[in-house]
C-alpha cells in the first residue's frame, strides 16, 4: 500500500477572484495535492485553524481583511483565538510586487513572495520547495509506515526501531522530504558527502541498497531505484 496522506500536502488557497482560485485549484488537484478553497480571509483563518493545512497560498487584496494581518495572525498564534500551526507555509501570492511589499510579506513570516501574473510550474516549484524546507525542518516525519523522529535521531517502520548509520539515516531524511520526487545521483551525492563530482556513485548505490533492505527486507518496496535518474522513497 502507498502511503495517502503523506504524499501530497494540504493547500488553502485563498484568493477572492473566483478564476483564478478555480484555475489553481484545478491545477493543484491534479497535481495530487489536497485543496482548500477560501475566498475570504476568514475561511482562510477558519480552514487554517480546523484542517490542520500544510501551506498557504495568500493574495493579499481580499474582501473582509488585509492578507498582511492575516499572515500576522497566522505567524503570532498567541494573540489569536483560534492558532494555527505555526509550522504552516506560506506563500504569498499577489498583484503587488514591489521591493517593499515584498520585504514586508517575508519579514512577517512568508516563506516566499510570487507576483501575479505568474506561471503554475513556478508556482509549482515554490510550493515544492517550501514545503521540503517546512519537513526537514519537522522533527518527525512520517512517510507510509515509516516514521523518523529527528530529535532522537531514531527510525521506525511499522512501529519497530531500525538501526541505520549516519549516512544511511542522513540520505532517508532527504528523500523522505520529498517522498515521491525522483532525487538525482549527484544531488544525493551533494547533499549527503559533499561530493561534487560524479566519480563517488557506487558508495552511494551501496548506502542505498542497503537502506532499501533494512527499511523493508520482505520486499524492498523503498528507495526505488529511478534507472539512469536516481532514487526515490517510494514509487508514483
Ligand atoms: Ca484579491
Amino acid at each position: 500500500m502507498l502511503p495517502t496522506r503523506e504524499e501530497t500536502a494540504r493547500i488553502v488557497i485563498c484568493e477572492d477572484d473566483q478564476p483564478t482560485l478555480e484555475l489553481l485549484s484545478d491545477h493543484l488537484s491534479a497535481d495530487r495535492f489536497g485543496v482548500l478553497a477560501a475566498p475570504t480571509a476568514a475561511d482562510a483563518l477558519r480552514l487554517c485553524h480546523y484542517d490542520d493545512p500544510d501551506l498557504l497560498l495568500l493574495d493579499l487584496g481580499l474582501p473582509d481583511a488585509a492578507g498582511m494581518d492575516l499572515l500576522r495572525e497566522i505567524r503570532n498564534p498567541d494573540r489569536s483565538a483560534n492558532p494555527a500551526d505555526p509550522g504552516i507555509g506560506v506563500i504569498i501570492v499577489s498583484g503587488r510586487g514591489t521591493e517593499q511589499d515584498r520585504v514586508r510579506g517575508l519579514n512577517e513570516g512568508a516563506d516566499d513572495y510570487i507576483q501575479k501574473p505568474f506561471s503554475y510550474g513556478e508556482l509549482l516549484a515554490r510550493i515544492n520547495s517550501v514545503l521540503r524546507r517546512r519537513r526537514r525542518s519537522h522533527p518527525l516525519l512520517r512517510v507510509a509506515e515509516i516514521e523518523i523522529n529527528d530529535v532522537e535521531h531514531t527510525v521506525k517502520v511499522g512501529g519497530k526501531h531500525i538501526r541505520l548509520s549516519m549516512k544511511e539515516y542522513a540520505l532517508l531524511k532527504i528523500l523522505a522530504s520529498e517522498p515521491t520526487r525522483v532525487y538525482s545521483k549527484e544531488e544525493l551525492l551533494q547533499e549527503v558527502w559533499g561530493y561534487r563530482s560524479t566519480g563517488h556513485t557506487r558508495t552511494l548505490e551501496a548506502h542505498c541498497s542497503r537502506l532499501r533492505r533494512k527499511l523493508d527486507p520482505k520486499r524492498g518496496r523503498y528507495v526505488v531505484n529511478c534507472w539512469g535518474v536516481g532514487y526515490r522513497l517510494v514509487g508514483p
